[in-house]
């Protein structure tokens, strides 16, 4: 039986300012289960940061539920958000400094990613001496090395160049899977959602309420992100979300 982690029921959110009320999110309902990847997609400013941020606790929800079990969050943006005067080393070990549970333990843990992750070489330098795609890895291993339960990707890759951003996602994505960590991706690269995920959540233009939930089933010739673009049900799936999400802009205000 499938086990869910999460669980977002009736989700409705607005935020209040000066200048009145802008309603968010209205009535979102979903589950992720133990060990699946999930991508949500929707149109820009629909509320999908809003609904990430509403599920690691930084934001309380109108109304509805967030079920989550007992498991620690780790939350990546689009921006690494390393500091630039630390190491590599420091950095990636900023999260036990910080939650005061540096030990030897993580210490080798950190290491392992490292070289897991190909940066081994790159411990003592300064974020700035590293790639755009070096640093996104330092910051996914700053993240990984907090043993999250559920990893939150709010748009990691879209800092990064397209190149960079392929190789990116595709590795970020075997190490995930191999790890078997659940994850929730926020994009808005359909191609993304399709190679990576598991299933596609799609919402509606704000405020955002999901609109359709699709399994991805792709038979693969190689197991990777890269090789899930060549399946045969990759083009049928993006032509579905493409017009789901072009629905949502051309639907009128
Ligand atoms: P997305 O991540 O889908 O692009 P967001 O969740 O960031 O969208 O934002 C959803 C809507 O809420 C947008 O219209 C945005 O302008 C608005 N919004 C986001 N943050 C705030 C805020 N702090 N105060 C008021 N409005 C906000
Ligand atoms: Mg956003």
């Amino acid at each position: 039986m499938a086990q869910p982690v999460l669980e977002c029921k009736n989700i409705c959110f607005s935020y209040h300012n000066l200048k009145g009320e802008t309603k968010a999110l209205t009535d979102i309902s979903f589950q992720v289960n133990k060990g699946e990847f999930l991508a949500i997609v929707g149109p820009s400013g629909c509320g999908k940061s809003t609904l990430l941020s509403i599920i690691a606790g930084l934001l309380r929800p109108e109304s509805g539920e967030v079920l989550l079990e007992q498991v620690k969050i780790g939350y990546m943006l689009q921006q690494d958000h390393l500091l630039e005067w630390r190491t590599i080393w420091k950095n990636v070990l900023l999260g036990p400094e910080i939650t005061k549970t540096l030990s030897p333990q993580k210490e080798a843990l950190a290491l392992k990613l490292l070289s897991d992750y190909g940066l081994s070489k790159f411990k003592d330098k300064k974020p700035g001496e590293l790639s755009g795609g070096m640093k996104q890895r330092a910051a996914l291993i700053r993240t990984m090395v907090m043993e999250p339960g559920l990893l939150l990707l709010d748009e990691p890759f879209s800092a990064l160049d397209y190149q960079t951003r392929l190789m990116v996602s595709a590795d970020i994505g075997n190490i995930i899977r191999a790890s078997g960590i659940t994850a929730i991706l926020i994009t808005h690269d359909l191609s993304e959602a399709i190679s990576l995920a598991d299933r596609i959540l799609v919402l509606t233009k704000r405020p955002a309420t999901v609109k359709r939930e699709l399994p991805v089933h792709l038979t693969r010739q190689e197991d990777s992100p890269l090789g899930a673009r060549g399946a045969p049900e990759f083009q049928e799936l993006f032509t579905l979300l493409w017009k789901e999400i072009s629905d949502e802009y051309c639907g009128g205000a």
